[in-house]
C-alpha cells in the first residue's frame, strides 16, 4: 500500500508511520532535533559502522551516503550549529531564503529513511582509538564504537568584548557577503577589522555597497598604500574604540563609542577569530593546519586512518553548500573504503 505526499512523492506504508511516528513530536517540541532522541527511550544500538559525531547540514549528508551505502551509522548530535541565530539562510540551492532549523528539519526528515542511521542527541566527551576501531563516548556514561569516525563538529566563533555584538551575530552583523550582503545592498556598512583584514574585506564588500566605514577599534594598522586606495574608493577609516552596538533584536542602529559619540549604520561585517567546536579530533591525534583547521585529504580523510572531516572544521570556505558537499564526500569515501576492504 501506498500513501501519497504532495503530487508527486509516493511513500511506503511503513516509511509513511516512521515519517508520521516522528511528526507529531515535532509539534509538541518545536525543536529542530526532534530526531536525536535519546537512545535509553529508544533502544539503540552500541556498535556501528560508522559514528558521525556533528549532525547539522556536513553530518547529515555524510549519513545519507553511508545509509545509502546501506551501512550502520550513529549520528551524536549537540544541537549547536553555528548559523543558529540567523533569520534567513541564503545562497544553498532550492533553500535560498530558508531559516536554518527549516533546512535542517527537511534534512533530518529525509535521513531518517534510511532504517540503518540512528540519532543520539548529546554531545560526544571523548573519543578512543581501540583495537578495531574507535569508541565515542557520550554524556559521561554511554560509550559507542564503530570501525569509522566522521568528525562534521563546526567551529565556534569568538565573540569579541563589545556590548551588542552576539546579540547582531548572524542578523546584522554577519561574516559572509555570498549568505547575507545582498539583503543589507546599498545599505550603509560597517567593517570591523584592521590591517590586512579589513582591507581585503573591504575590496569584496564594495561591490554590495558604497556607503562603507571601516571600524578599527583602536589605531589602525592599513600600510599609506591601502589608505590611499580606500580614499579613492570614499571609504573613511574611524579609529575610535568601540563601548558597545546599540540594537533592536539584533539589528544594528548605531554603534557607540568610548568617547560617547555613535555612528548609524544598518549592517557590519566582522571576520572573527575561530576554535574547533570539538577537541576530540585532535586529542586523538587528527592533524591541524596552521590557521587551526582539521587536515584532510581529497577523500575527507585526516592523518588519521579511518577518521573523516568535514564542514566548517575543515575549511574557511563555509556555506551550507559547502558543508553538505564535503559531507557527501566524507560519507562516500569512508563507505567505499569500508566496502573495499570488506570484499
Ligand atoms: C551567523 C552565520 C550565518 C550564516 N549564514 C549562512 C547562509 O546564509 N548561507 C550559507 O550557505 N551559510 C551560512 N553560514 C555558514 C554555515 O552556517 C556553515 O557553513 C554550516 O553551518 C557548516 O555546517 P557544519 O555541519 O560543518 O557545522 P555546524 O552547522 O556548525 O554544525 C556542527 C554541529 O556539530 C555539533 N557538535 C560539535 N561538537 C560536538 C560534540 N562534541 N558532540 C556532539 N555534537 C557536536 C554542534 O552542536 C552542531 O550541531 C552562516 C554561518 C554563520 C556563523
Amino acid at each position: 500500500m501506498e500513501f501519497t505526499k504532495g503530487r508527486k512523492n509516493k511513500v511506503s506504508r511503513l516509511d509513511f508511520i516512521k515519517l508520521n511516528g516522528l511528526a507529531v513530536p515535532a509539534f509538541i517540541f518545536p525543536n529542530n532535533l526532534t530526531y536525536f532522541t535519546n537512545h535509553k527511550k529508544m533502544n539503540l544500538d552500541k556498535k556501528f559502522d560508522t559514528i558521525i559525531v556533528g549532525g547539522s547540514y556536513s553530518g547529515l549528508a555524510a549519513a545519507m551516503s553511508l545509509g545509502r551505502a546501506l551501512k550502520k551509522v550513529l549520528i551524536v548530535d549537540g544541537g549547536k550549529p553555528c548559523n543558529r541565530q540567523t533569520p534567513h539562510s541564503h545562497n544553498f540551492l532550492t533553500q535560498d531564503g530558508k531559516t536554518p532549523t527549516e533546512i535542517s528539519t527537511i534534512a533530518k526528515q529525509q535521513v531518517a529513511m534510511y532504517d540503518t542511521v540512528q540519532f543520539f542527541k548529546g554531545q560526544a566527551l571523548q573519543g578512543r582509538k581501540t583495537e578495531n576501531g574507535f569508541e565515542i563516548e557520550v554524556n559521561s556514561v554511554d560509550i559507542f564504537s564503530a570501525n569509522q569516525l566522521i568528525f562534521a563538529t563546526g567551529i565556534i566563533d569568538d565573540m569579541p568584548a563589545i556590548k551588542g555584538f552576539s546579540e547582531c551575530w548572524g542578523i546584522s552583523v554577519l561574516h559572509c557577503p555570498y549568505c547575507h550582503g545582498y539583503e543589507v545592498r546599498n545599505q550603509k556598512t560597517g567593517i570591523l577589522a584592521n590591517g590586512e583584514n579589513a582591507y581585503e574585506l573591504a575590496k569584496l564588500i564594495a561591490n554590495w555597497t558604497k556607503y562603507l566605514t571601516i571600524f578599527t577599534n583602536g589605531i589602525a594598522s592599513l600600510t599609506g598604500e591601502q589608505k590611499s586606495k580606500l580614499e579613492k574608493h570614499q571609504i573613511n577609516i574611524i579609529e575610535n574604540e568601540i563601548k558597545s552596538l546599540n540594537h533592536q533584536n539584533g539589528f544594528v542602529k548605531n554603534i557607540v563609542f568610548k568617547d560617547g559619540t555613535t555612528h548609524d549604520l544598518k549592517a557590519i561585517y566582522s571576520r572573527n577569530s575561530f576554535k574547533q567546536h570539538s577537541n576530540i579530533p585532535a586529542l586523538l591525534g587528527c592533524e591541524l593546519t596552521n590557521e587551526g583547521y582539521i587536515k584532510v585529504d581529497a577523500f575527507q580523510e585526516t592523518t588519521i586512518e579511518g577518521i573523516y572531516a568535514c564542514g566548517d572544521n575543515v575549511t574557511k570556505l563555509r556555506t551550507v553548500a559547502n558543508a553538505v558537499a564535503m559531507g557527501t564526500n566524507a560519507g562516500m569515501s569512508a563507505s567505499k573504503k569500508m566496502i573495499m576492504q570488506q570484499f
